[in-house]
């Protein structure tokens, strides 16, 4: 029998009777002749209201407790999931991400998957179980319970998908699909049918919600295919696959944007080998994920560096510039209130001008641009936080990318 997972968001088990919902998909899929793996999330804002809580307590709170806590929201949810399909009939074991066999770093708050022991996943299965899995969490080489960042439960999903060999992932949310933008800032934004691992991985680096990165760094890693659609209607949703010839390649697909980003600049750095080496490897031990670095030209033996980092990554950045900047000498800026707004399509690569027209629809709405990167297939503009709905709005625009006829 085929095996297919699947990952119901927030939304989609947000009380007990959307549960139930779900637990109707479920038998379904396997009435419909599949061996079933369902990973949940927790409960509506159920994580950030843990959250909220932890911050009530502590400024500062211990990131294996915060681990401990945050873990609990996702087992409440798969618990319930259990006790809704057995009142439909059938077999249902749910699990916590320690008992499937979820192993991680010890990096607690945003772990990675280091490998999955299938051996009790696969007993389950061919016991005739539907195997319910608590996504966003695993277990460290300590046996701490370590959890996968926010929106982890799709890397959980296709983690398991990829392990078990699965003919697919879907992943079930509160929109029929990934979209042209994102529906909440664009009603007129158009779902797309197919989008290829690379076009979404830039979509989801840049901010679109809709699947976490490393869950897409995944599947194209394992070439899971994933089908993204809503836990509310059967209409099907966005297929995202490996690239071929079929594949229509938009020179822009979709805007994304993202409104967490700080601006750090670091002052008169002095201008020697070194010393973005110094810098870079200060904020990795920190964790601290770099997005954008701009080097400007050097002037009387130094230079200025500013580069961007999530604002909930800002204290451990400042953390690791305090402890190095007074060995070099240097000060640092900060802006906080920053956003980004970033085009992405396969078919810009053989397409010039394309940066060109975005750099004027923005210039045309008053919009200033703080940094810019490029990869091949995706333009990135640092703006102001404040301005970021209005460019997402007059790109998606100026593009053409919303519904057709
Ligand atoms: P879940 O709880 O199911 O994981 P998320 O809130 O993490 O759901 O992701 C779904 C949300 O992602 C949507 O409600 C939508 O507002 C947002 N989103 C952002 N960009 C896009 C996009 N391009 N296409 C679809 N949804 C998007
Ligand atoms: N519950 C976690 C979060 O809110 C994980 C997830 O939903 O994927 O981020
Ligand atoms: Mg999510």
């Amino acid at each position: 029998m085929p095996i297919i997972v699947q990952k119901y968001g927030g939304t989609s088990v947000g009380g007990t009777k959307r549960i139930r919902n779900v637990a109707r998909r479920i038998v379904a899929a396997e009435n419909d002749g599949n061996e079933v793996v369902a990973v949940v999330s927790a409960m509506g804002n159920s994580t950030d209201d843990l959250l909220k809580m932890a911050h009530e307590i502590s400024a500062d709170p211990p990131e294996r407790e915060l681990d401990m806590l945050l873990s609990t929201g996702e087992r409440v949810s798969v618990a319930l999931l259990a006790m809704a399909i057995h009142e439909l009939g059938s077999t249902a074991i749910s699990l916590s991400g320690n008992q499937a066999g979820i192993q991680t770093n010890t990096v607690h708050t945003k772990a990675r998957i280091t490998g999955i022991e299938t051996r009790r996943l696969i007993e389950e299965l061919e016991s005739g179980k539907i195997v319910l899995v608590a996504g966003f969490q695993g277990v460290s080489p300590e046996e701490d319970v370590t959890t996968l960042g926010r929106g982890g439960s799709d890397t959980t999903a296709v983690a398991l998908a990829a392990a078990l060999a699965a003919r697919e992932c879907e992943i079930y949310t509160d929109v029929d699909g990934v979209y042209s933008a994102d529906p909440r800032i664009v009603p007129g934004a158009r779902k797309l049918d197919e989008i290829s691992y690379g076009e979404m991985l830039e979509m989801a680096a840049t901010g679109a919600a809709v699947l976490m990165l490393r869950s897409v760094e995944y599947a194209q890693k394992y070439g899971v295919p994933l089908h993204v659609r809503s836990s509310f209607s059967d209409k099907p949703g966005t297929w995202v696959r490996k690239e071929d010839e079929d594949m229509e390649k938009a020179v822009v697909s979709a805007v994304t944007h993202k409104t967490d980003e700080s601006k750090l600049t670091l002052l008169r750095v002095p201008d020697r080998p070194g010393v973005a080496a110094t810098v870079f490897g200060a904020l990795a031990e920190q964790n601290v994920n770099v997005d954008m670095i701009i080097q400007n030209v050097s002037e009387q033996g130094t230079t200025d560096i500013s580069f961007t980092v999530n604002q909930p990554d800002l204290p451990a950045a400042q953390k690791a510039l305090d402890a190095i900047s007074g060995d070099m000498g240097v000060a640092y800026l900060i802006g906080e209130q920053m956003g980004k707004v970033s085009i992405i399509g396969a078919g810009m690569k053989s397409y010039p001008g394309v940066a060109a027209k975005m750099f004027r629809t923005l210039a045309d709405a008053g919009i200033n641009i703080e940094m810019i990167s490029t990869s091949s297939i995706k333009v990135s503009c640092v703006i102001e936080r404040a301005k970021v709905e209005q460019a997402v709005k007059v790109l998606h625009a100026a593009f053409n990318l919303g519904q057709t006829g």
